[in-house]
């Protein structure tokens, strides 16, 4: 490990979440913490900079990963951002395997959801170190214990707060720092208006020590001098104690919890601090390759038009420059970096190089895909790629007017080359073009992308699926009729033509099965 890159300012991070927790409300509020965007977007009117595809911003839902930087006291923050919809595993996965740490956005009435869940394990399998920020907290019904709880029950984690809510509900107002034993005070929701410091309101002092005594003791279990302390009933120096919550943290050994609002305004400043205050710097996070070396990069996301592809990188090793040659060393083939860009919320800004612990785009790259890695030479080895879910539905889609045959397949082939868990093929039988995906959601926006980028018109339709066998029955036999077992297709039309073979040796009958899903099964049932 470089201790360079140890120091370094600098936090790749993802803020997950289920649908509706209030991740993209959250960024926005870091984008203007972190002063990107002057004016906070929200996502009710549809005016929000991390969502920048029109489609994504109508539906209020993010798909793209896209990284934007930020800078929060003297430390860059690139935001990885990280769908929470289940049809776009995919681009969860892709963030787990470049971030170094994230944010789990819950929200303070539903607590722990679905997709909260199956992120959480899918950052589980990439070692991803986490905070918790239990948002929502001025909703009526709206509980930060019980959301703890439901960490600890559902997620098996060993939940930390950070800060107690002051407050419930519409009358959430403050957070009570556990650490400093001082309360924030956010007495407007107005953002540009800081919180006020203040004295711990007398009828949460309880709890609030109780809740200190817990991370005190997590932070002394970790650190021989402060176990002294502790032990000792001595004042416990709050560096020291950060330092240890921030191993601990990164260890797994604990996931710290934050209280907040986003949408009024409240908590976001001090989840920041977390961020850099615990979250690992690119060499320190457990599952960082080592960052000295020959250069070394892995291409995680790419975003084309028909003139090119701008590919975003995470460098592990080495140094990326403007104008170098490299190799694909997925491929074998030689690349030229024409330019680095580092993605603001709403401009770019050019780098001449990048080093380990970076993320940005590259233009230039002619032959690159998600999962590929850059690297000095082309024998290099291989960066571990991006595991691609299986496909598990599949729409036919043909462009309604023939005329724009040419443009839905130039525009096919940059939403595969895009996204690698949408495939394209070509039914043989039926001669239908069929795309496949992880769920109808991402079919859904793969559709609409077509129409507004690409400006075809496609119609949509179940895939027909040609289904021929031959079945060998008794000569006597007259009927043969087909039962379905298991697997989600229903068939909405079956048509059976049914030939004798010569010699009485069955039947041969071919049919046509038009229905949601690809029948997976079927038991031959001959009368
Ligand atoms: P995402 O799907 O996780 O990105 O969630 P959004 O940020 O789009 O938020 C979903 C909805 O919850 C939107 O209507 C937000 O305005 C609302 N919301 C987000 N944060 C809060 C919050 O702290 N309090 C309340 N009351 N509503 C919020």
């Amino acid at each position: 490990m470089n201790s360079n890159n140890t120091l370094r300012n600098l936090r790749n991070i993802g803020v997950i979440a289920h649908v509706d927790a209030g991740k993209t409300t959250t960024t926005e509020r870091i984008l203007f913490y972190t002063g990107e965007n002057h004016r906070i977007g929200d996502v009710n009117d549809g005016n929000t900079a991390m969502d920048f595809d029109p489609q994504e911003r109508a539906r209020g839902i993010t798909i793209h990963s896209v990284a934007t930087t930020v800078h929060w006291q003297g430390t860059q923050i690139n935001l990885i951002d990280t769908p929470g919809h289940i049809d776009f595993n995919l681009e969860v996965r892709r963030s787990l395997r470049v971030l170094d740490g994230a944010v789990v956005v819950f929200d303070g009435v539903a607590g722990v959801e679905p997709q909260t869940e199956t992120n959480w394990r899918l950052a589980d399998e990439y070692r991803v170190p986490r905070l918790a920020f239990v948002n929502k907290l001025d909703r009526t019904g709206a509980d930060f214990h019980r959301v703890v709880a439901s960490l600890e029950d559902r997620l098996g984690v060993r939940a930390l707060p950070l800060q107690l809510p002051i407050g419930a509900e519409a009358e959430f107002r403050g957070v009570v720092d556990l650490l400093t034993m001082q309360a924030l005070v956010w007495d407007r929701d107005d953002a540009k208006v800081p919180p006020r410091v203040a004295a711990i309101p007398p009828e949460l002092l309880p709890a609030a020590q109780a809740a200190r005594a817990r991370l005190l003791e997590a932070a002394a279990e970790l650190d021989d001098a402060l176990l002294d302390a502790w032990l000792r009933g001595a004042e416990l120096p709050v560096d020291a104690l950060r330092a240890a919550l921030r191993r601990g943290t990164i260890a797994g050994a604990f996931v710290p919890v934050l209280a907040g609002s986003a949408f009024r305004n409240r908590g976001v400043e001090p989840l920041l601090d977390a961020v850099v205050a615990y979250l690992p710097a690119p060499g320190e996070a457990p599952g960082a390759a080592a960052s000295e070396g020959p250069l070394s990069a892995l291409a995680f996301k790419l975003t084309a038009d028909d003139h090119g592809a701008m590919v975003f990188v995470r460098v592990y090793s080495g140094t990326l420059k403007r104008g170098d040659t490299v190799f694909n060393a997925s491929t074998g083939k030689p690349e030229r970096v024409a330019r680095l860009y580092e993605i603001h919320a709403d401009r770019r800004v050019e780098r001449d190089a990048l080093v380990a612990g970076d993320i940005a785009g590259v233009v230039g790259l002619k032959d690159v895909l998600t999962g590929h890695t850059l690297a000095a030479t082309k024998d290099a080895p291989v960066l571990e790629s991006i595991a691609v879910p299986a496909a598990v539905i599949d729409v036919a889609i043909e462009p309604r007017q023939q005329a724009d045959a040419a443009a839905l397949a130039k525009g096919l082939g940059v939403l595969v080359r895009e996204d690698p868990s949408l495939r394209l093929r070509q039914d043989a039988d039926s001669g239908q073009t069929l795309l496949s995906g992880m769920g109808e959601l991402q079919l859904e926006v793969a559709v609409e992308k077509l129409r507004s980028r690409f400006g075809v018109d496609v119609a949509v339709g179940r895939p027909q699926v040609a289904y021929r066998e031959t079945i060998t029955a008794p000569a006597e036999v007259r009927h043969v009729h087909r039962k379905q077992s298991g697997g989600p297709g229903q068939f909405a039309e079956l048509t059976l033509r049914i030939a004798p073979l010569p010699r009485g040796e069955g039947f041969r009958f071919s049919n046509t099965v038009v229905g949601g899903a690809i029948p997976r099964e079927f038991i031959p049932a001959v009368e």
